[in-house]
């Protein structure tokens, strides 16, 4: 189960570690999901793990997937997606990170990342997290070179309660404290809606543990956001495209960029109210 090569990792008939959906989009947005996926390549057996560990939130970001998608086609963004399970490996974080290949998550022990030999764990980066971050940069780069701007939303859920706390956001904006006007205007533009609880880099803060936005966006000098959606709202596929429409309403408004349907919507509206002035004048 813990072979040392590439071959060893993923074997016949597993998938490719990253999947992009709506290739092509070409809103300035681009989509991603570290941890969208729960596959585990055949040779390593499920981990050792139950069916039902692989669908919980140690193994996968609920909701994420259908979240990503249904907000691909509201924006008319790519989104590129992690296939695998974070616990093969977990492509928010360095790879050589001890807990980019956790011996134990959220007090579930791994059976099957117990005492990895270093060639063990090379071989899983070399299969997954590095062609991952291969076709980011590939897809950012082409981009750039074609002189479009990316806006990177890197997307992600949270479990409710945590080590029995429960969590009272509904929904969290990660960013660089100061740096990151885009975030701050999504993080304000969620927070409109009065029935929400927004975080502040809550329930997490970016740092240095966090690894796709500043490998990729810092770089880069991108605008940016790390979106955390409470799992249980984007559970369902109503909670996912109810979250999609929340979510690209306030990313366009924190971008500046309204859509040609928007656009026209709002000179009806600016022209209406136009018409009411002239009317009362
Ligand atoms: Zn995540």
């Amino acid at each position: 189960m813990t072979g040392g090569t590439v071959e060893s990792v993923l074997g016949p008939g597993d998938p490719a570690p990253f999947a992009l959906f709506n290739a092509a989009g070409n809103s300035p947005f681009l989509i991603i999901g570290d941890h969208a996926g729960s596959a585990v390549p055949r040779p390593l057996q499920s981990l050792g793990l139950q069916p039902d560990d692989l669908r919980r939130h140690i193994a996968i970001d609920i909701g994420v997937l259908g979240l990503g998608r249904a907000l691909a086609i509201l924006l008319k963004a790519p989104f590129l997606h992690q296939v695998y399970s974070r616990l093969v490996i977990d492509c928010n974080r360095l790879p050589t990170r001890p807990d980019a290949i956790p011996e134990i998550s959220d007090g579930t022990p791994i059976p099957g990342n117990r005492r990895l030999t270093e060639r063990s764990r090379t071989a899983r980066a070399a299969a997954i997290h590095g062609p991952y971050h291969a076709a980011i940069a590939t897809l950012l780069d082409a981009r750039h070179a074609a002189g479009e701007e990316t806006i990177l939303l890197s997307l992600h859920s949270f479990t409710p309660t945590l080590d029995g706390v429960t969590r009272p956001w509904d929904v969290g904006v990660l960013h660089v404290s100061g740096r990151n006007d885009f975030a701050l205007g999504l993080r304000d533009a969620l927070g409109e809606r009065s029935e929400l609880t927004v975080g502040d880099n809550e329930p997490y803060a970016m740092d240095e543990t966090d690894y796709t936005v500043p490998f990729h966006a810092f770089a880069r000098n991108l605008r940016y956001a790390e979106i955390e959606v409470r799992q249980d709202l984007i559970a369902s596929p109503s909670g996912q495209k109810a979250w999609a429409t929340h979510l690209a309403e306030a990313v366009r408004r924190a971008a500046g960029v309204l859509s040609m349907r928007d656009r026209s919507a709002q000179e009806t509206l600016a022209s209406g109210q136009e018409s009411i002035r002239r009317g009362r004048a």
